[in-house]
């Protein structure tokens, strides 16, 4: 995939994160509840160890990932 901002090749690879009980969520904007984990859409859940693997492209010229879940 080439870079939707600057036209050059992206790079595969993995995107990860520690989140050792709610994975990764999405949500439209930060809330009070939101700040101590509560509610969000589940994306990717945790290992057991607590990591999340998130397979990514990105391009490192503009600072841009993108990824499909
Ligand atoms: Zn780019």
């Amino acid at each position: 995939m080439n870079c939707p901002n600057c036209g050059n090749p992206m790079e595969d690879g993995i995107l990860e994160t520690e989140s050792l009980v709610s994975g990764v969520k999405w949500r439209k904007e930060v809330t009070y509840l939101s700040r101590i984990g509560i509610g969000g859409e589940r994306i990717y859940e945790s290992n057991m160890w607590g990591i999340v693997h998130i397979k990514a492209e990105r391009c490192p010229n503009c600072r841009l990932i993108i990824h499909k879940y």
